[in-house]
C-alpha cells in the first residue's frame, strides 16, 4: 500500500471534511423543511434482519398509517415497500445498489418528490447496517436504532457509535431472547455505559410492547 505524505493526507482530511459539511448542510434543509410541513422525521437504523419494517409495522398499529410516510433504504429490491404498502403506509424506495447507507442528498431528492399531506411522520428506514449510517445526518429529528436479541448481547460493545445517538433503542425479538442466551444485564449495562439517556424499549412482532411510540415521538417533537 503506498503511504500518503502529509500533504496529502492534509488534502484528503479537508476534503472529507468538505463532503461532510455539505451533507451536513443537506441534512438541516430537509429537517427544515419537514418541520415547516409538521412532519417529523425518524431514523431507523439497525442490521440487516433486526425488525426495522416490523418496527414500522407495529407501529402503524398505534398511529394512523395515513399520517406516516416512509422512506425504504435498500441496496435493491422493494420487498419492504410493498410489505409496508399492504398495511395503507405510503412508501418510497431508495435503492443504492452498492451503496452501504443512506445520505442526505439521496433523502432530500426522495423528500422533495413526495406528498405530505395529512402526514404527521416521517420514518426512513437505513440500509441495514451497523456501522456507517451512525453519526450521519440525513434530516432526522431523531434516531432509533433497533438490535435483535439473536445478533446477541455484544453489539452495543462492538457498535458504540450507532447506540450512542438514539434516543430510542428497541431491543427486537425479545420473546427469543431465552432461546439465544441473549444476556439481558450485560447488553443493558454497556449500553448505558455508552447512552444514558436512551429510551430503552423491548418489543416481540407478536406481543403488543405496550409502549406508547406516538406519545414518545410526540413529546420529542413537542419539546
Ligand atoms: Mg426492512
Ligand atoms: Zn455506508
Amino acid at each position: 500500500m503506498k503511504m500518503l505524505n502529509e500533504q496529502e493526507t492534509q488534502k484528503r482530511l479537508e476534503l472529507n471534511k468538505k463532503v461532510r459539511e455539505l451533507n451536513d448542510s443537506v441534512a438541516n434543509e430537509t429537517s427544515r423543511l419537514l418541520s415547516e410541513k409538521g412532519v417529523f422525521c425518524i431514523n431507523i437504523m439497525g442490521s440487516p434482519g433486526a425488525g426495522k419494517t416490523t418496527f414500522i409495522e407495529l407501529v402503524s398499529r398505534q398511529i394512523n398509517p395515513k399520517q406516516i410516510a416512509v422512506i425504504q433504504g435498500d441496496l435493491e429490491s422493494d420487498v419492504d415497500k410493498k410489505r409496508l404498502e399492504k398495511l395503507g403506509i405510503d412508501s418510497h424506495q431508495i435503492n443504492t445498489h452498492t451503496g452501504c447507507h443512506l445520505n442526505a442528498e439521496m433523502v432530500k431528492l426522495a423528500v422533495d418528490s413526495m406528498e405530505f399531506g395529512g402526514k404527521k411522520f416521517l420514518f426512513i428506514e437505513n440500509v441495514g447496517n451497523l456501522v456507517c449510517p451512525a453519526n450521519k445526518k440525513i434530516g432526522q429529528h431523531l434516531n432509533v436504532v433497533i438490535s435483535s436479541t439473536t445478533e446477541g448481547s455484544d453489539k452495543p460493545k462492538k457498535y458504540p457509535i450507532i447506540f450512542r445517538d438514539a434516543e430510542l433503542i428497541v431491543i427486537s425479538k425479545y420473546d427469543l431472547a431465552g432461546h439465544v442466551d441473549f444476556d439481558e444485564p450485560s447488553y443493558i449495562s454497556d449500553l448505558k455505559n455508552i447512552n444514558a439517556k436512551a429510551e430503552i424499549v423491548k418489543i416481540s412482532k407478536n406481543m403488543p410492547s405496550g409502549f406508547d411510540f406516538a406519545g414518545f415521538f410526540g413529546e420529542i417533537r413537542n419539546k
